[in-house]
């Protein structure tokens, strides 16, 4: 059974457009399980730590003040392929190239107003959840593992 997790963020435009709810329902019902979910302000230095490997973009200041407009709500989910699921669950990072059915193809049309965040890489999702979730992450186990995976 793997325990591969992703880091993934509602982000400010989510969060006041009401959609945390929806993404969440769309990673439940994938059969993927929260191992860890917190509403955040959060601090410059951690929008920019977070996005360091686009610094040199000329996006990254628009993009860091897009992070620090509003709350994000912050979540680790866990579950086989997660990090590759993940980003196709989200879709292209220009919504207009999303194939309906994603969470960007359905729910924003902006590349600057794009809803969501997930880890592009195993690695990348081990450095995010370092810096977003500090104190670890909650171990339980869930009984409907069972239901979603024909071998564990
Ligand atoms: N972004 C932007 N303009 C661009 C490219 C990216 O505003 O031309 C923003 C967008 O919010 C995107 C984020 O920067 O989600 C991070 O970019 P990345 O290439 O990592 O895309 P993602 O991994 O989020 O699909
Ligand atoms: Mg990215």
């Amino acid at each position: 059974m793997t325990t591969e997790v992703t880091f993934i963020m509602v982000k400010p435009d989510g969060v006041q457009r009401n959609l945390t709810g929806e993404i969440i329902r769309r990673f439940e019902a994938k059969g993927y399980y929260l191992r860890g979910l917190k509403l955040k302000q959060v601090e410059r230095s951690l929008a920019e730590e977070h996005y360091i490997d686009l610094k040199s973009k000329p996006f990254y200041p628009g993009l860091v003040d897009y992070i620090l407009s509003a709350p994000v709500v912050a979540m680790v989910f866990s579950g086989k392929n997660v990090v590759t699921m993940g980003r196709k669950l989200i879709g292209a990072t220009n919504p207009l190239a999303s194939e309906p059915g994603t969470i960007r193809g359905d729910l924003c049309i902006d590349v600057g107003r794009n809803v969501i965040h997930g880890s592009d890489s195993v690695e990348s999702a081990q450095r995010e959840i370092g810096l977003w979730f500090p104190e670890g992450l909650v171990e339980y186990k869930p009984h409907m593992l069972p239901w979603i995976y024909e071998r564990m």
